[in-house]
């Protein structure tokens, strides 16, 4: 059985016939979640039969929901090697965020995140890290019709043609899983299926060069986000090991080459930890390190977990620190808190099944 999400319609076309099913069966799926051969009637009934013995179109099962107060919504996929791929449904005020993994743990062991803690266990597929936005997608179509008790804002509805942005920034270091990632993407961007601009799909690095270079030849390429957190290489060092092997200058210069379009820009993610990265001289070697860049600055305060050695600043702290950035004409935004009770917010993730909701 082939999983139909892990390919491309090109693929797809090279393998059906005649070529243009693949088109039909891509149509199907994605812009009208049919999820069974035999009500594509656009199709011969013979043709039907077979396709449905070749291809698996379902999507995974969702083996667990969680529902924050705030709206949030964490989801554990099922895969079919009974491993769970996590993603996290953020409704905004005039749009949704999907959040998606790329791996199923990661191998970058950043000492301040949850799921750098787990090690890399696997590379999720082409089609496993398409179907987390499908399956958020309609998830949520489905919500708006039955609202969860005790969320205080529900998810905005997504039909056809509405709009919700895709982040890689669940589990996993998505330039460690490239190809797989990369596919997914253009999976996402066919405007005969999905049909997602690529202005709304944001990948996520810790700063994986190799990948960066490469992904700056693409001819599809993405919102690009840095997680920095450390503002000099004695810092990053010690918070995030891949510093070692690719230092900050040499991250920096691959971002500034880095090919943007007209008022596009790069945004550097920087997690706030009490007395390590938050004073005020972290906030002036940032402002000396994206000088001259076309960059935004998204500040993330902690989020704490009894596994980490960590502390979130004051609130006053926070402003301080985003005061410093504005000073120098430097945008900055700090991150809300967002699906914390659920252990949804950003680093919490890695399969925490055992919870009390
Ligand atoms: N590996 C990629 C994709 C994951 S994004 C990357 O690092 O960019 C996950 C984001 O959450 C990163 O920006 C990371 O800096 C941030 N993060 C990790 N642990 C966190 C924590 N405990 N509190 C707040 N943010 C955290």
């Amino acid at each position: 059985m082939n999983f139909f999400f892990d390919y491309e319609r090109s693929e797809l076309a090279k393998i059906l016939t005649p070529s243009f099913r693949a088109t039909q069966i891509f149509k199907a799926v994605y812009q009208h979640g049919i999820d069974d051969f035999e009500a594509m009637t656009d199709l011969p009934k013979a043709q039907r039969a077979l396709l449905a013995e070749q291809w698996d179109i379902k999507l995974p099962v969702v083996h667990r929901r969680f529902d924050s107060a705030d709206g949030t919504r964490r989801y554990l996929v099922r895969l079919h090697d009974a491993e769970m791929a996590e993603t996290v449904l953020i409704p905004e005020e005039n749009r949704n965020t999907v959040c998606i993994s790329s791996q199923i743990g990661c191998a970058l062991a950043c000492t301040f995140c949850l799921t750098g803690q787990l090690g890399l266990i696997r590379n999720l597929s082409p089609g496993e890290i398409v179907t987390q936005a499908l399956i958020a997608q309609r998830d949520n179509k489905a919500g708006a019709l039955r609202p969860s008790p005790g969320a205080s804002r529900l998810p905005l509805p997504m039909g056809e043609g509405q709009t919700f942005n895709i982040v890689l920034m669940g589990m996993g270091e998505p330039l460690h899983n490239y190809d797989n990632v990369m596919k997914a993407i253009r999976i996402l961007h066919d405007d005969e299926g999905l049909n997602m601009s690529m202005s709304r799909i944001t990948l996520s690095t810790a700063g994986l060069l190799p990948g960066l270079q490469r992904l700056a030849e693409e001819p599809m390429i993405p919102n690009l986000a840095i997680s920095l957190t450390g503002a000099t290489n004695s810092k990053r060092d010690q918070l995030m090991p891949i510093n070692r092997k690719y230092p900050i200058e040499q991250l920096l210069d691959a971002v500034r080459r880095f090919p943007l379009k007209h008022r596009q820009r790069v945004t550097f993610e920087y997690v706030l930890l009490r007395g390590v990265t938050d004073a005020p001289e972290d906030a002036l070697h940032l402002v000396r390190l994206l000088r001259g860049m076309r960059a935004k600055v998204n500040l993330i305060p902690l989020n704490e977990a009894e596994e980490l050695n960590y502390r979130r600043p004051s609130d006053v702290a926070v402003e301080r620190f985003k005061r410093i950035l504005t000073d120098h004409h430097i945008d900055a935004f700090v991150r809300k808190q967002r699906g914390d009770d659920i252990s949804a917010a950003c680093g919490q993730l890695r399969q925490k099944v055992s919870l009390s909701h």
